[in-house]
């Protein structure tokens, strides 16, 4: 690889324990010889690949920081060139000095997500796994981090690659047979192809049914909690995220803002709006933050209704329960502690997911995570079968079940077996891209954008 060997500080920028300085290529080693001087006088160009060296950052003779040095050599590291890490005390100002005086030895600063190009570029990991890295990184849950965890595994690239190695199989063969028809290559039957179309049909629409409830678990899901003042819409979202955030009142119409709060139901991440009531008002203040709050729940992914079980049913809930036939809904049964008063048959003929709770005691907040999971697809979610992490592979494989759905087409109106092939081709080359193994550089590029420098 002839590429430069490029450096950047890839822990954050903050204040912490240690901060690293990491350079990959070809000069790696030498140019941490330049800066770093082991204690006990070994060069890093003389160490073997995992091992590690206490030493001191040095720069035109003058010592910077303490500092342990990591080295690997390729192709076994992150970038499948040679590396060196270097973890010195995690400063703003000491990193920076230590990222300068390695740029100063020979090293030119790696641009956003380098490190990670790279490994894609060496054949370390191909892009889904590359987008893996991204989503570890800005997991906001445990099962965000698990599913990408899995897709850095490369599960999402072993499924893709299956189904592509059959139908590159399959048109291979189709093309074999038709060119050279004096060969004894074996008869393409249309049940073959059928099998195989049908196969990668499954697979593939099995990918893009999880890819909303993947979406829920990784993204987010955007959710307004409705009701009117004083059915504990506030006592209920500071249960769900568990700290003091809303102003809690006995007076209706305190919550005039939307708050945003992002918490975790089991599974899923909701980005949570607390809104304010639907009533109509003369207050001026209150009137925007009613106008948003409609705004906000018609366009929303869930809705949590709530309902509040010691008041009778009025106009206001009315309201609220016409909103809750445009959107998912869960309908929230508050104040269980207290007496019923509440028409629940009428709610429940309009939202079936109904769950009762007590927001002030928490009572019910594990039936309530029980529905948003359902209602989120999450519960029969498995990340080990691999999840769509986003809109490009989404679109890539949406095409790709496009094509090959041509292909079977075209073998059943009795089309030439050219027609199948270059439907199949199709089909294959969106995973290729999918993949990255076919892939334009302004893909590619595209991807990586997306990273942060240093990583
Ligand atoms: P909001 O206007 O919808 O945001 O309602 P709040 O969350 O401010 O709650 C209004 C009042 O109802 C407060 O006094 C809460 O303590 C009370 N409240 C909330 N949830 C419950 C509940 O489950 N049971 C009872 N008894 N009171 C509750």
């Amino acid at each position: 690889m002839s590429e430069k060997t490029v450096a950047a500080i890839s822990t954050a920028q903050g204040e912490g324990g240690i901060g690293v300085i990491r350079i990959s290529g070809d000069d790696a080693l030498e140019i941490a010889d330049r800066i770093f001087k082991n204690v006990n006088g070994r060069k890093i160009t003389e160490m073997k690949g995992y091992t590690a060296a206490f030493g001191k950052i040095c720069n035109n003779g003058e010592e910077i920081d303490e500092a342990v040095a990591l080295v690997f050599r390729a192709p076994n590291s992150y970038t499948g060139e040679d590396v060196v890490e270097l973890s010195c005390h995690g400063g703003v100002f000491i990193t920076k000095q230590v990222l300068r005086a390695v740029l100063s030895a020979g090293a030119v600063p790696a641009q956003a997500g380098e490190f990670t190009k790279r490994a894609f570029l060496n054949g370390k990991i191909d892009l889904t796994e590359a987008e893996a890295v991204i989503d570890i990184i800005s997991a906001k849950s445990t099962s965000a981090a698990r599913a990408a965890l899995f897709a850095k595994e490369g599960v999402l690239r072993k499924k893709i690659n299956s189904v592509k190695d059959d139908l590159l199989s399959l048109a291979a063969h189709l093309s074999a047979w038709a060119d050279y028809p004096e060969e004894d290559i074996a008869e393409v039957t249309d049940d073959m192809i059928f099998d195989t179309c049908n196969k990668a049909i499954t697979a593939l629409e099995k990918l893009l049914s999880n890819y909303d409830s993947g979406q829920a678990v990784k993204q987010g899901i955007d959710t307004v909690i409705a009701g009117k003042p004083n059915v504990g819409k506030s006592t209920l979202m500071n249960l769900l995220s568990g700290c003091e955030r809303s102003i809690v009142t006995d007076i209706p119409g305190t919550t005039r803002d939307i708050v945003e709060d992002t918490v975790v139901v089991g599974d899923v991440i909701l980005r949570l709006s607390d809104t304010a009531g639907l009533r109509e008002t003369d207050d001026t203040v209150e009137k925007i933050g009613v106008d948003r709050a409609r705004k906000r729940l018609e366009e929303c992914g869930l809705l949590l209704a709530v309902f509040d079980n010691s008041r009778e049913l009025d106009s206001e809930d009315i309201e609220l329960l016409k909103s809750a036939k445009n959107v998912p809904a869960v309908a929230i049964i508050n104040k269980t502690d207290l007496k019923q008063k509440l028409d629940i048959n009428y709610i429940s003929n309009i939202i079936s997911n109904i769950v009762y709770i007590a927001a002030k005691s928490g009572e019910g907040h594990e039936e309530l995570v029980k529905a948003v999971e359902k209602i989120a697809g999450t519960e029969n979610l498995n990340p080990s079968e691999g999840i769509l992490s986003n809109e490009r592979q989404r679109l890539a494989v949406s095409n790709a079940l496009s094509s090959i759905k041509e292909a079977r087409d075209a073998l059943s109106l009795g089309m030439t077996f050219d027609a199948v092939t270059v439907s199949l081709e199709d089909a294959i080359s969106q995973l290729l891209e999918l993949t990255g193994e076919k892939a334009s550089d302004e893909i590619i590029d595209r991807v990586f954008h997306n990273f942060c420098v240093g990583k």
